[in-house]
């Protein structure tokens, strides 16, 4: 429940003078419908204002006149505005206004009055005017110096939006300091209520940006606020008990007859797993880890634990083929330790379909691997104790969440190939435990990467072609470039046949509008050597492994993203051959030559994530809000990263000394989890 205090912050906006059905519904767009969203308007920037004369007048200023009226000219036709004619000691002033405001004006600006006046100059010539000036005052009574703008939109002007931010600010309650005194000293940071007031008050543009105290404060509170809402949400979903699951005789004789030793980061990955696996509260963990970089024998010894429990596992793929290569990979491991797995997919029907069904309802199957099949409502196992969801973001929360409900506490090990920054792992993984796998298995060799102007492409196609003749397997990437899915295939298509005509190597082609069984059929005849150049969409299934495919050609690299090229530059070099990657590029932007010398310089994905993030800077929202970034009022994700990793711990602290927010501190800290509002349903995780 909403405590009392924060209550005239959550007004709504028509709770302000002045604020009725017509401002409401503009107000709400560009700020939100409650008094709080009004007081958390960040300013976009700042007017301003310098003491001027005629003579020093400059066309696109804001500037202040102190002048004398000395006439108003009428309009001479409709339309025409209405100019009032006004004189300083270095010449006329012409202050103009369109709309019939004349007798008012008449009223308010009688002839040889002095007045102050301020607004944007235009300047014709000698002639010198101000169309519908923002500030009209008496002499002496300056006009500000500087003021905040605000975002407007049609039908509400950036003065009045600031208008009715000050009506909201003015209701701010006197709230208990809810950040640590020592670091709030420490920080030079000002209160919460002065921070929002100095928000709306800058007396100078270096006020605004991110690195000023009082954006700083703001900031952090918000991040704190997000981090606690995550934190605790994770709390009470850990709190939840789960039946234990150890390491035992199976999971030994498995990772004895494994043909490679885990990298030290696969260890402290699967060690990370287990305490979860065992701690007797349900898992839920994200493992990140570069395509290859091993993440599927993590998978397998947690699913080897659970089966040797007592419990069931599944393993959840978003692709048949990806599946079953899962499948054809671990069934024998796990028979080894003696433990039997299905395989259930859409393929599976009639009799051999309900077998599997059998065996896994009996228990007599320990791990089930498959692809949506199995979440399907004739599945019912006898005990599934762990879900593991590989690719987790090709499925859906709810597709996630079906899967977790086969059984009654089920530990989820969610997977994902795409390595993501610390700031956004933060921002939006907050609510889970994440292990990183940032170590590749021994012996990999790097990606020669070179970028080549698509003029050459078909000096590339020939040295492509006598190198299948030796029998080496490529992909050649067709980016997307169209908005439209159909001209991206026939970009593909065109593709495709152009490379047939000049090669005398096969050529096949996958695209995401075929039919799941004939992609299959592509990607199976290219995984056993039929096939040895794969034309495609980005499609291409990011786990498969192809170890033999050893070169990547990659079209109009320019207009993917830097994390894009790097998955796909990650499905060649994975077997013992040496690997190349070629980016053919139209045209290069200076940031699209910095993301391809960031290709070439590092295999690392987490770097790559890091700089690509970089790359962005704060500026590109859309980019932000598409990589999953929450709708921050005040935080600026790359400016304020530091402030949110000292807010996770932050709230990490606090929820292991106070769990129940009954300190001083802890209640403070509940207004302000209240006061940002972070509802489960913001949150991108389930
Ligand atoms: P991903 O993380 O993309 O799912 P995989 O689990 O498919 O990666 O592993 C990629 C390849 O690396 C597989 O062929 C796997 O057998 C091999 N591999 C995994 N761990 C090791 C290791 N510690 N040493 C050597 N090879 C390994
Ligand atoms: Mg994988």
């Amino acid at each position: 429940m909403r405590p009392e205090i924060l209550f005239p912050l959550f007004a709504p906006v028509t709770s302000l003078k002045g604020v009725g059905a017509k401002v409401a519904p503009l107000l709400e767009k560009l700020a939100g419908p409650l008094v709080r969203d009004l007081a958390f308007l960040k300013p976009t920037g700042l007017i301003t204002r310098e003491p001027a004369t005629v003579a020093t007048a400059r066309d696109g200023e804001v500037q202040t006149f102190e002048v004398e009226i000395v006439s108003h000219v009428r309009p001479h036709k409709i339309g025409a505005p209405w100019k009032v004619r006004a004189v300083d000691s270095t010449g006329f002033l012409h202050l103009i206004w369109f709309g019939g405001y004349g007798q008012h004006l008449e009223r308010k600006l009688p002839p040889g009055v002095r007045k102050v006046v301020s607004g944007r100059v235009e300047t014709f010539g000698s002639e010198v005017q101000i169309a519908h000036p923002d500030y009209i005052g008496e002499p002496g009574t300056d006009a500000p110096e500087v003021e905040p703008v605000y975002p407007a939109t049609a039908g509400i002007t950036s003065r009045q939006v600031r208008a009715y931010v000050e009506r909201a600010v003015e209701r701010l309650p006197d709230l208990p300091e809810w950040q640590d005194p020592a670091w709030l000293a420490r920080q030079g940071w000002p209160s919460w209520k002065e921070a929002v007031e100095a928000l709306h008050a800058p007396s100078s543009a270096a006020e605004l940006e991110p690195s000023a105290k009082t954006r700083q404060r703001l900031a952090y509170d918000e991040l704190l606020a997000h981090q606690i809402a995550m934190q605790r949400r994770k709390a009470a979903r850990r709190a939840r008990p789960a039946p234990a699951a150890r390491p035992g005789e199976a999971s030994r004789t498995i990772e004895a007859a494994l043909p490679f030793t885990l990298t030290g980061a696969q260890q402290r990955a699967l060690a990370e797993i287990r305490a979860d696996l065992a701690s007797g509260e349900r898992m839920s963990r994200l493992l990140q880890g570069d395509v290859g970089s091993g993440k599927t024998v993590v998978a397998l010894l947690a699913m080897a634990d659970a089966a040797g429990s007592g419990m069931q596992a599944a393993l959840m793929a978003p692709t048949e083929i990806l599946a079953r290569q899962h499948y054809e990979r671990i069934a024998p491991l796990l028979a080894a330790g003696g433990i039997t797995a299905v395989l259930l997919t859409g393929r599976d029907k009639g009799a051999g379909r309900a077998e599997k069904l059998r065996a896994l309802s009996s228990g007599e199957a320990g791990v089930a691997v498959g692809t949506h099949a199995l979440f399907q409502d004739e599945v019912v196992f006898k005990a599934l104790g762990l879900a593991v969801v590989d690719e987790q973001h090709r499925f859906g929360v709810n597709e996630r969440k079906r899967l977790q409900d086969k059984g009654e506490a089920v530990h989820l090990l969610s997977m994902s190939a795409t390595p993501i920054p610390r700031t956004l792992e933060l921002t939006q993984y907050g609510d889970l435990e994440v292990s990183r796998i940032d170590e590749k298995p021994p012996g990999r060799k790097p990606v020669a990467t070179r970028a080549v102007p698509s003029a050459r492409l078909p000096e590339i196609a020939a040295r492509l072609d006598a190198a299948a003749g030796a029998g080496t397997q490529a992909y050649w990437i067709c980016p997307l470039v169209a908005e439209s899915e159909t001209a991206d295939l026939a970009a593909a298509e065109a593709r495709a046949a152009d490379l047939r005509a000049r090669l005398k190597a096969s050529v096949g082609l996958v695209h995401g509008q075929m039919p799941p069984a004939e992609k299959d059929a592509v990607m199976t005849d290219f995984a056993e050597g039929r096939i040895a150049v794969l034309v495609a969409t980005t499609v291409v299934e990011v786990g498969v492994d192809v170890p033999n495919a050893t070169v990547m050609v990659i079209e109009q690299a320019e207009r993917f993203g830097l994390a894009q090229l790097h998955q796909l530059r990650g499905r060649v070099g994975r077997g013992s051959g040496e690997s190349s990657c070629v980016l053919l590029y139209d045209g290069l932007s200076e940031v699209a030559r910095t993301r391809l010398d960031v290709l070439r310089r590092t295999e690392d994905g987490f770097e790559i994530a890091e700089q690509d993030w970089a790359l962005r800077g704060g500026g590109d929202l859309l980019g932000l809000k598409q990589s999953g970034f929450p709708d921050y009022r005040l935080a600026d994700p790359v400016a304020h990263r530091d402030l949110l990793y000292a807010a996770a711990d932050d709230a990490r602290l606090q929820l292991g000394r106070d769990p129940g927010f009954t300190s001083d501190r802890g209640r403070a800290l509940r207004l302000l989890v209240h006061l940002f509002d972070w509802r489960a349903d913001r949150a991108v995780t389930g």
